[in-house]
């Protein structure tokens, strides 16, 4: 079943919203060479705590963190630790804030100082990407319009859409239904009905779409090695259009 949330829950998960989107921008203001992840993992929670919030992913299947922190090649569900950015990296963060039982989801890779113009370009097809599926976000479409939208942008540039890692629904779990692939043929799944709210996150490899899971069970790797980004919004369908709840790249 796909949760339909009236519009005062909605107001409550874009309160969630707002503490994510407030986190992650000041995670991302925080990312340059020298920084450890464990640093960035202890602010994030920090401040997730500071709003009245609980950072999500702490305890969730056993993660031991606030954020998943992905540099370079790891894809997603990064562990924070000892390793220190150095210039020329990228580095994905994802986290979860949970409010008055309301849960928001989002994500973004950040470039670490300079970066070489071909990861660049991953960075902004791949946002752009997110923006595309988030777009798509309409009462009356199908969830596989989100899919075909963020192919077609990633595709287009050359790059790989991973096919094992999936959006999904959001509410009062992290995870619901429905799952939301990057990859598919428009038209097809569910019909978008306002009140859904879906967590979108286009996961994209420079390389080819084949990752591998490290032995500890959590950290998602690129296959080939190549460069890996990660970009997620929440978003509601409202009578309006797309209305993304974790608006993180918002001035
Ligand atoms: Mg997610």
């Amino acid at each position: 079943m796909i949760h339909r949330r009236t519009e005062e829950q909605i107001e409550a998960m874009a309160r969630a919203g707002d503490v994510h989107a407030r986190c992650l921008k000041m995670l991302g203001s925080k990312v340059r060479p020298g920084v450890t992840t464990a640093e960035l993992d202890e602010a994030a929670e920090k401040f997730i705590l500071s709003q009245g919030a609980i950072p999500t992913f702490k305890g969730y299947r056993g993660f031991p963190a606030s954020i998943c922190a992905s540099p370079n090649s790891l894809v997603v569900h990064g562990i924070p630790g000892p390793y220190e950015l150095e210039k020329g990296d990228i580095l994905s963060i994802d986290v979860g804030v949970t409010l008055d039982g309301w849960i928001a989801d989002g994500a973004a890779t950040f470039p670490v100082s300079e970066i070489d113009p071909e990861t660049e370009r991953l960075l902004e097809v791949t946002h752009d990407a997110l923006r595309v599926g988030a777009a798509q976000m309409i009462p009356g479409n199908r969830v596989s319009d989100i899919s075909h939208a963020v192919q077609t942008r990633v595709e287009a540039e050359g790059f790989s859409v991973i096919r094992s890692l999936v959006g999904h629904g959001i509410g009062q779990a992290m995870h619901e239904e429905p799952q939301i692939p990057n990859y598919g043929p428009p038209g097809r799944g569910a019909e978008i009905e306002v009140g859904m709210v879906f967590a979108i996150e286009p996961m994209v490899n420079a390389g080819g779409p084949g990752i591998v899971m490290d032995e500890d069970g959590w950290s998602v790797y690129s296959e080939d090695g190549s460069m890996a980004t990660h970009f997620e919004y929440t978003v509601a369908a409202t009578r309006e259009g797309p209305r993304v709840l974790t608006p993180w790249d918002e001035d």
